[in-house]
């Protein structure tokens, strides 16, 4: 019999989790005066990237921490922006940077993520993080696949020896995902653009990871029966809604647990955000 799957509400754990992280700022402050403290540095004028930019500013003032906000044309010179994170990797008020992507062509994109200092790298993007979290000691985990490890962990959905497959191998979420994935020993399978009868893949997948950035591109037919299935795309319809990359309405139907969109890791990635900055803050006065 198939029953319709167990929503994993994304949006209420972020609460939950929101509300503990303003009684640990307010911990740190009492204990030490240290208020952590994120700063996002904007380029350019992308619509999403000015939407995504102010929700994280708010959710830090709305937990208590500090934040600043970096904006800069999208014709500025890069050198401009490496000062800037310069001065912000030695300013104590300052304990996360965060460099929105994606930036305009004419930066170095991998030269500008190597700039900010590893200890305030709360994206979890400069190259010694990567090497640590692929060595199973992460310092700092990216923001959205440790959204979803905390999905998993609030669900009580074992990894340990299940099937998981992660549909897309960007350094943002793909591959990380498939890195925490194999720490909590699963057995990971990453498919990308070239991957032969994807659906063959998918349809083994106890834990099915969409991350991908097309509309309703994980079908109801691709999924095996019972599978736990997290959909990070974040896809504008013609009519201005926002959809996952999975056909939500028919997968629920196979599924046993599935996220939605929105209202799933979206908040979670916010959420981890702060996580990272008031871990970082506490690191720093050596808690
Ligand atoms: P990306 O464009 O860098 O990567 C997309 C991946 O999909 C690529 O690795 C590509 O190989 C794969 N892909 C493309 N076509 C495919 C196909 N036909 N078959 C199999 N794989 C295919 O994107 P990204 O930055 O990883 O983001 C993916 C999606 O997640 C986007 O919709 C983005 O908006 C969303 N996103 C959401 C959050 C969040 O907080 N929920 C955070 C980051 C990204």
């Amino acid at each position: 019999m198939i029953m319709t799957a167990q929503i994993i509400d994304g949006k209420t754990l972020a609460q939950t989790l929101r509300a503990g992280f303003k009684k640990r700022v307010e911990a740190l402050m009492a204990a030490q005066g240290v208020r952590p403290g994120l700063a996002v540095i904007l380029v350019g004028e992308d619509p999403a990237s000015i939407v995504y930019v102010n929700n994280k500013v708010r959710a830090c003032e709305e937990a208590g921490l500090y934040s600043e906000k970096w904006r800069y044309p999208a014709d500025v010179a890069p050198a401009v922006v490496l000062e800037k994170i310069a001065g912000l990797n030695a300013d104590p008020k300052v304990h996360g940077i965060l460099v929105q992507l994606p930036l305009p062509a004419h930066f170095d994109e991998a030269a500008v993520l190597e700039a900010i200092s590893p200890q305030k790298d709360v994206d979890g993007f400069h190259a010694e993080n990567v090497g640590a979290l692929a060595q199973g000691k992460p310092r700092f985990i990216p923001c959205t696949p440790y959204g979803v490890m905390k999905m998993f962990a609030q669900g009580g959905i074992d990894l340990s020896g299940r099937e998981a497959v992660v549909i897309g191998r960007s350094n943002i979420v793909g591959k990380p995902m498939a890195l925490l994935l194999i720490n909590a020993g699963a057995t990971v399978t990453v498919c990308h653009s070239r991957t032969r009868d994807l659906k063959a893949h998918t349809r083994r997948a106890d834990i099915l990871v969409a991350a991908v950035g097309k509309p309703h591109f994980v079908t109801a037919d691709m999924l095996k029966p019972g599978a736990v299935v997290i959909d990070v795309g974040i896809n504008r319809l013609p009519d201005g809604r926002l959809c996952g990359d999975v056909d939500f309405d028919a997968a629920k139907e196979v599924a046993r647990q599935i996220t939605p969109v929105p209202g799933g890791v979206g908040p979670m990635t916010i959420a981890m955000l702060l996580a990272n900055t008031i871990e970082a803050a506490e690191r720093e006065a050596g808690q």
